[in-house]
């Protein structure tokens, strides 16, 4: 307390009285020494209050310093109680006042900081943009999926279209965007306009949600009804056209009936196993998310399809060895399926391979480590035909993919027969491996997890 605002604040206080007293004295009113005496007590009892009256406002405004510091722990040590009843009440309400405060704000950075979690790891890539369309903000899928190509998508032109409609509605537009770099994507594009703006300066959120597998998924789906349409079409519009000639040109021709009827009988048989492979596709499809829950004896099933080959092996002069490792553990696995893989897979080893070549065909333990990624039982058929140039492998497993049309419709091929194999693999939570090239024959593997562990998804 400075000397001077106590002396200030005392003669202010005691300046009526004194005066009083003064004029009481010079009048004659008031004898001289109990006048001055008093007002010698009048100007101590205005310095004690003036006193009194400083400390308690330094003391307030020292509360009042420690509230605006916004931390309510500053409050235990504020300065001591003011002691002057309205005063003390003051620096309470402000005590109050500045904890109720701190506790909102402490309220408002948990309800800040929750929000920028949320944002934060929501699975699609979000950006907040200011009214400049600069990028504000990415969260964190937005960073991972885009990283420094962020500023390349916004200048897609468009997304510029898409985020200038919302501004122009002061409300939400939608776009697609197809990007090329650095993968190709198919993006779809929600510009929602911010008004007013969030208190960062946030004008516009863009949300990018990732369409490319939903887009591929349809394009697939199309492909195949177009694809399985075409299919069925050629036979079909054989069969129509040899019926015309039966009727018409070949009707008084019995030799000419024969022949056109056994080409007709090969087209329905054609129609049929294509019809076939379509339903068996369609229904491993169906169970594909459902592993198979029965165990089975894999070298039984080998030598059950293999006696099945007979007749096509002495039609092509091939050699088929199954070769079965002893005490196999039995696997989980559906029967049907497994037959029908074995199946397709040595069909085409004959179809495909040399003409009085040799077929392999093995069942053995895998043990964890090396190429499979745990214990399990790998199945392989390998021939020593021409095989498949390299660069074609990889599309083998697509539904009608063939390598050498003619060769697969001249022997009865649908080119679903190893769509069928990966589906049943991927029921069977398996691996299958193609390897092959020009010259070189061509080996499919088939690794089928024992069921002791979780398998690696295919
Ligand atoms: P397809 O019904 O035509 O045999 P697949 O799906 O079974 O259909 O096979 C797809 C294509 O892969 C075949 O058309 C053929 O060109 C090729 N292919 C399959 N297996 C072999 C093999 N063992 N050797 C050479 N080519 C093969």
């Amino acid at each position: 307390m400075r000397l001077g605002s106590l002396l200030w604040v005392g003669a202010l206080l005691a300046a009526v009285p004194l005066a009083t007293l003064l004029a009481l004295l010079l009048g004659g009113a008031v004898a001289v020494g109990p006048g001055l005496g008093g007002m010698a007590v009048v100007a101590l009892g205005a310095l004690a209050l003036a006193a009194l009256w400083l400390a308690d406002l330094g003391n307030l405004v020292e509360t009042l310093r420690q509230a605006m510091l916004e931390n309510s722990s500053a409050l235990a040590h504020a300065a001591a109680a003011p002691r002057l009843p309205p005063v003390e009440r003051v620096a309470r309400g402000i005590e109050r006042l500045a904890r109720n405060l701190a506790t909102r704000a402490a309220q408002v950075g948990d309800l800040l900081r929750a929000n920028e979690a949320i944002v934060e790891r929501l699975p699609d890539p979000l950006l907040v943009l200011d009214a400049g369309r600069a990028v504000l903000r990415a969260n964190a899928a937005a960073r991972a999926a885009f990283g420094a190509d962020l500023a390349a998508v916004l200048r897609h032109p468009v997304l510029r279209d898409a985020i200038g409609q919302a501004s122009a509605l002061r409300g939400t537009a939608t776009a697609d965007l197809g990007l090329s770099a650095p993968v190709a994507r198919e993006l779809r594009a929600t510009v929602i306009w911010l008004e007013p703006a969030l208190a960062d300066g946030g004008q516009a959120l863009v949300v990018l949600s990732d369409r490319t597998r939903e887009r591929a998924v349809e394009r697939m789906r199309a492909d195949f009804v177009a694809n399985a349409s075409h299919e069925l079409r050629t036979p079909l519009t054989s069969l129509i056209g040899f019926i015309d000639t039966l009727r018409g040109p070949a009707a008084d021709d019995p030799p000419a009936q024969q022949r056109f009827l056994g080409i007709m009988a090969e087209q329905a048989e054609r129609m049929n196993r294509l019809i076939d492979d379509l339903l068996s596709l369609s229904r491993i499809e169906l169970t594909e998310h459902q592993p198979p829950a029965e165990r089975m004896d894999l070298g039984d099933l080998l030598a059950r399809v293999a006696a099945g080959f007979e007749p096509r092996l002495a039609a092509r002069r091939v050699t088929l060895a199954v070769e079965v490792a002893p005490g196999l553990p039995r696997v989980p696995a559906d029967a049907d399926q497994m037959a029908q893989l074995a199946s397709n897979l040595i069909d085409n080893a004959v179809k495909y391979g040399r003409e009085g070549g040799t077929v392999q065909v093995s069942a053995a333990l895998a043990e964890a480590g090396g190429r499979w990624p745990g214990r399990g039982v790998v199945l392989r058929v390998s021939d020593d035909g021409p095989g498949i140039p390299k660069a074609q492998v990889p599309r083998l497993t697509e539904r009608f993919y063939r390598v050498d049309q003619g060769r697969s419709r001249a022997a009865g091929g649908t080119g679903l027969g190893l769509a069928i194999v990966k589906h049943i693999v991927n029921r069977h939570r398996g691996l299958l491996a193609i390897d092959s090239d020009t010259g070189r024959g061509a080996t499919f593997t088939i690794w089928l997890p024992l069921g002791e562990r979780r398998a690696l998804p295919p």
